[in-house]
């Protein structure tokens, strides 16, 4: 039975990518940082009602010791380093742990499979972030990069250590270049999310409004569900390579408002209101990925349209409204 090690398991990603893992017969175990909020860490991974079947193991990626402990004790064939400080926006709050986890955090990893020796597969889970001032209309893995926040930067610094070790010791080490990928599983404080929740709020009357910042930027959304696909597409090949993953097409932040309240029979415009508080120091203000690569070399492409992803959410944040409500 292969094995699988994710780190940040009980994110979005990890959780969709322990389910998938567990359906195609890995032993998955989840690297797991403490908590005194214990009861809820596994929040994700019970939605998708995979909670008992992945084990789960204690380390930090800030903490090099409890990385090499973990590897010697599980000896994994595949890691998926998912875990990360992944909100852009925190990043500038608190860009010194953005660094230490995001970027230094990939390198410890890198670090203790090569002082463990284990011949395990690697998967960086690397960002569009990092095209930040796109360079080109369509970003591809040609695409210099630009990083525009300390988050991307952290980034960069722990793509680069992916390829360099790829390069300087041989490991089996691949980046996947991933476009923003959403969910019922997202967290509330990224913009799709807290738009669909939003949604639901006011469907069920609980809000009236909806404050969010740049209703102009763009992004190229997928589903994570699709995503996690290719993460494991790109552990299966002979050699690693790094892969942009995305959906290619770009949607404004006030096209997705758009979308989302008229799915509830509601108009945004009488809904949601733009904060200058809530704006960036910097902003990315338009990604289109171009997944060519991917789609020739791993023979990947997105199942889910940007309307079914809304659609999704949306009624699952009906659910948990609902739910809290008559609790
Ligand atoms: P989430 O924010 O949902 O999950 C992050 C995970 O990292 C959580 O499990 C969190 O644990 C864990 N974590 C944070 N700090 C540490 C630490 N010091 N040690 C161990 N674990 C830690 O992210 P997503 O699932 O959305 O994304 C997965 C990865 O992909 C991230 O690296 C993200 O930056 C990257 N990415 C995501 C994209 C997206 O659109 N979703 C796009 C491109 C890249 P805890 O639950 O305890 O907080
Ligand atoms: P990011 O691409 O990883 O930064 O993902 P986010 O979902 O956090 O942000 C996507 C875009 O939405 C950015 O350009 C934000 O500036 C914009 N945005 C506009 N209003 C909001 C808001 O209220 N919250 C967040 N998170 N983003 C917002």
């Amino acid at each position: 039975m292969p094995v699988a090690l994710i780190t940040g398991i009980t994110g979005q990603d990890g959780a969709y990518l322990a389910r998938l893992l567990l359906g195609k017969g890995y032993r998955v175990v989840g690297l797991l940082r403490r908590s005194a909020s214990s009861d809820v860490i596994g929040e994700r991974l019970r939605w998708l009602g995979v909670l008992d079947q992945v084990e789960l193991v204690d380390g930090d990626l800030i903490d090099l010791a409890s990385l090499i402990r973990v590897l010697q004790k599980v000896r994994p064939d595949e890691i998926y380093n998912l875990a990360a400080q992944s909100f852009v926006a925190t990043s500038w709050h608190q860009p010194l742990l953005t660094s230490e986890v995001t970027g230094l955090g990939a390198a410890r990893m890198l670090e203790a499979i090569r002082i463990t020796e284990s011949a395990a597969r690697f998967y960086q889970a690397s960002s569009s972030e990092m095209y930040g001032l796109i360079q080109e209309p369509s970003q591809s893995e040609k695409t210099p990069f630009y990083p525009r926040s300390p988050y991307a930067v952290a980034k960069l610094y722990a793509h680069w250590m992916t390829v360099n070790y790829r390069e300087s010791f041989g490991l089996h080490a691949s980046s996947g270049i991933l476009f923003n990928h959403e969910s019922p599983l997202r967290g509330i404080e990224f913009v799709t999310r807290k738009i669909t929740d939003g949604v639901a709020r006011i469907k069920l009357g609980l809000a009236r409004d909806l404050s969010l910042g740049n209703l102009d930027a763009k992004r190229d959304w997928g589903h994570a569900r699709d995503y996690v696909h290719a993460m494991w597409l790109m552990l299966q090949q002979d050699k690693p390579d790094d892969y942009v993953i995305a959906t290619g097409r770009t949607t404004s932040i006030r096209e997705f408002c758009r979308i989302a309240f008229s799915y509830a029979g509601l108009n945004y415009e009488d809904h949601v209101v733009s904060r200058s508080d809530l704006l960036r120091p910097a902003e990315v203000d338009v990604l289109l990925g171009d997944a060519s690569k991917a789609r020739g070399a791993l023979g990947w492409q997105p199942e889910t349209s940007l309307e079914e992803m809304v659609a999704e959410m949306i009624e699952a944040d009906l659910v948990r409204h609902g739910a809290a409500r008559r609790g």
